[in-house]
């Protein structure tokens, strides 16, 4: 027998224009951070080259002022794509992705340092999901940095595999999976939060900007789905993104992309 209900209103437009003004803020700063960042690259490299008769010593400075401005260009170019990420979403239209096209292209990326730690990559994709409905650019970026900690994460001779396939309801289940470090459990729960890294010194040392996972987060969730973490310190890890079926079937109206990634 109901006897009654209880209502609760709140007003949460202060709280969102407030937000509203954190996301602008960090991609102002990001912005007007680029030009000068670009001209501190610029010259760093162009006085390392030797030409201005510069000693030893001081050329491997200038190589110093050179890599930590790459690494300033990558937190930048980070710290936008998570903004963009978080106040408008998505940005490109949702059209038909070659999935196994667009695993292996982002693959290319990271060929050298497969070949040089001696890594074997295992990619398998389900026939029901060779043809995906998606934003290219969103799930690229997903792939792009699980493939790349797999790769950064593991060691000498190590294991990937990059699974597609449906599980229950329609549920698209991409797992990327590797048999490196592996991360203590103590971690699992604060790994998709900005900034957070397991190991800060590792982290640097291997170019990383500590905003991947938040990245791939927001996407996985503006995509539809969610991104889940498994892991076992000296066994691995496994990076698995779940799409809902409704937000990765094919519609019969929806634009082909030709060759799959990357045009939309
Ligand atoms: P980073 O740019 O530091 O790699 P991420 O947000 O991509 O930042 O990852 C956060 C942290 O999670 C990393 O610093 C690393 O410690 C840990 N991590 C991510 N992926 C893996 C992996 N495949 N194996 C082991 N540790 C990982």
């Amino acid at each position: 027998k109901v006897i009654g209900a209880a209502v609760l209103l709140m007003d949460r437009t202060e709280v969102w224009r407030l937000e509203r003004v954190r996301q602008d803020f960090v991609a102002n700063v990001s912005h007007e951070l680029r030009t000068p960042i670009a001209a501190i690259r610029g010259w760093s490299e162009t006085l390392a080259t030797g030409e201005f008769g510069m000693t030893d010593f001081a050329k491997e400075q200038v190589l110093t002022i050179n890599r930590h401005a790459e690494r300033l260009t990558a937190l930048v170019n980070d710290l936008l794509t998570l903004a963009r990420a978080e106040s408008v979403g998505l940005q490109g239209r949702l059209v038909e992705v070659r999935l196994r096209v667009l695993i292996d292209e982002v693959l290319t990326h990271f060929a050298e340092e497969i070949e040089s730690k001696q890594m074997r990559v295992t990619v398998s994709v389900a026939a029901e999901v060779e043809r995906i409905h998606t934003e290219p650019r969103a799930l690229e970026y997903v792939l792009r940095n699980l493939i790349e900690n797999a790769v950064k994460y593991s060691l000498d001779e190590g294991e990937v595999f990059i699974t597609a396939e449906v599980r229950k309801k329609g549920r698209l289940r991409l797992s990327v999976r590797d048999t490196g470090q592996g991360i203590d459990k103590q971690h699992l729960p604060r790994l998709f939060e900005r900034f957070y890294r397991v190991d800060k010194g590792r982290s640097r040392a291997v170019g990383g900007t500590g905003l991947g996972l938040a990245i791939v987060k927001h996407f996985a969730q503006a995509l539809g789905g969610d991104v889940k973490v498994y892991s076992e310190v000296g066994e691995g890890s496994e990076f698995v993104v779940r799409l809902p079926r409704e937000s990765w079937e094919v519609q019969p109206n929806v634009a082909a992309v030709p060759g799959g990634v990357g045009a939309a």
